[in-house]
């Protein structure tokens, strides 16, 4: 009985390793996983088609000012760095950082 209680314990510690490592592995993955969003296309989703969405915000229309764009946006999530990332106006998009929207709003 003894055995079979410490081969049961031994298989959790096992799995629980397992499952740590696991954890450590997949870690990474959301980030990874906002990268491989599709890109934000005005072409084809009507919010940002009427938010005048547009890929490079130097070419954006007014209202925008000059130094806005989606990487200091307080709606855009991407690292630092990042071409495209995530914003949540656009659920399941990425945004180019450097993109502009009149959902702008600046990072406080
Ligand atoms: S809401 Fe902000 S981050 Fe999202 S597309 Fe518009 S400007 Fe970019």
């Amino acid at each position: 009985m003894l055995e079979k209680t410490s081969l049961t314990r031994r298989r959790l510690l096992a799995w629980l390793g397992g499952a740590g490592a696991a954890a450590l592995l997949f870690g990474a993955l959301p980030g990874r996983a906002f990268a491989d969003l599709p890109h934000l296309d005005p072409a084809t989703d009507p919010t940002a088609k009427a938010l005048h969405y547009t890929e490079d915000a130097s070419k954006a229309p007014p209202p925008h000012k000059a130094g806005e764009d989606c990487s200091n946006c307080r709606f855009y999530s991407g690292k630092p760095g990042q071409a495209y990332g995530p914003c949540s106006l656009y659920p399941g998009k990425a945004v180019n950082a450097k993109g502009w929207c009149a959902g702008y709003s600046a990072k406080a």
